[in-house]
């Protein structure tokens, strides 16, 4: 099975069809999801037929919603409440052209840490998978860098989504490729491999982060991705075409289809095909996590 250790989220998604300005009411339809890119990961790899558990932590108010959602996602949820802080909330203020603005409250997700951790929590493991939100604080480090060496210990396989380039600037680009350096596979997406490598061109960049890493799989949106194995030339996987209705969570559904075919002994080129697969069925879907999930969720504000 999987073991995702991340993030959840309450995603608050606004779509307001004026413009947003001081002492105004812009109208809007507001819709109220579960996500996070650790959550959202483990719901797709669950959908796509993985046996997964998710270590977050989430606040006392709405924890158990959060519960029931990843539930009805087939995720087991290993959730730590925090008595101090809320769930991590996002807003997105989303215009008629759909541009996003987010604001971001990271709440309780910040002090997922060691005291989290229990051995247990690999029973039946055979891949561990980081979501790169746990790498921003010091204690997200230190909980990463247990988890890894405890997976190692027991012949578990490591991924880590570096996830998030604003988030990366801030902690720091040394810091992010000491933290990710135990990991089999990494994953990210365009921007973020530019980040770690000072490198524009994907193919250079992913060919670059395969020294340290046996698997790279850098994401191009619409382009599909690029699979670097180490001392071999990257390879391109298309993406599949897409009406794209919403592209949030296009790279943590990649993840999710991508680790799951991984499970079931797929190449990683292979495997990234299924992941070009979850990826277009995450862009042609309101929302970020799978479809057909909480009985109503299909005809909610964002449903059309
Ligand atoms: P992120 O969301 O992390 O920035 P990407 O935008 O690279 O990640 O998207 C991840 C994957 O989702 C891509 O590799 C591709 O397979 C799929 N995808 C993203 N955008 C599209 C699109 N417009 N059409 C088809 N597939 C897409």
């Amino acid at each position: 099975g999987l073991l995702v250790i991340g993030e959840v989220v309450t995603d608050i998604v606004a779509r307001h069809t004026g413009p947003l300005a001081p002492d105004t009411d812009t109208p809007a339809r507001i819709a109220v999801r579960p996500g996070g890119a650790g959550a959202n990961a483990a719901a797709w790899a669950a959908h796509c037929g993985a046996d997964v558990a998710l270590l977050a932590r989430v606040g006392a108010d709405d924890a158990a919603w959060h519960r029931t959602a990843l539930l009805a996602d087939g995720v087991r949820p290993r959730l730590r409440t925090d008595h101090r802080l809320p769930t991590a909330v996002v807003i997105a203020l989303v215009d008629t052209a759909a541009e996003r603005t987010l604001v971001t409250d990271s709440g309780a997700a910040v002090h997922l840490g060691p005291d989290d951790w229990d051995d247990q929590l690999l029973d039946g493991v055979g891949h561990l998978h980081l979501s790169g939100y746990l790498l921003f604080t010091a204690t997200g480090r230190r909980l990463a860098a247990l988890a890894m060496s405890r997976a190692r210990e027991r012949g578990a396989t490591v991924s880590v989504d570096p996830a998030s380039t604003g988030f990366m600037t801030r902690t720091g680009v040394t810091v992010l490729r000491d933290a990710t350096r135990g990991a089999d596979l990494l994953l990210p997406n365009a921007a973020e491999a530019q980040l770690l490598t000072g490198n524009p061109e994907p193919a250079d960049a992913a060919r670059k982060l395969s020294e340290d890493h046996r698997t790279v799989v850098v994401t191009l949106g619409a382009q599909g991705a690029l699979v670097a194995r180490r001392g071999a030339p990257a390879v391109r996987i298309p993406a599949v075409p897409s009406d794209a209705v919403d592209t949030t969570g296009a790279g943590d559904a990649f993840t999710g289809g991508f680790l799951a075919a991984l499970l079931r002994g797929a190449e990683p080129a292979e495997a990234a095909a299924a992941g070009c697969r979850t990826g277009a069925q995450a862009v042609a879907t309101v929302g970020a996590r799978p479809p057909g999930r909480l009985p109503g969720e299909q005809s909610d504000a964002l449903g059309h």
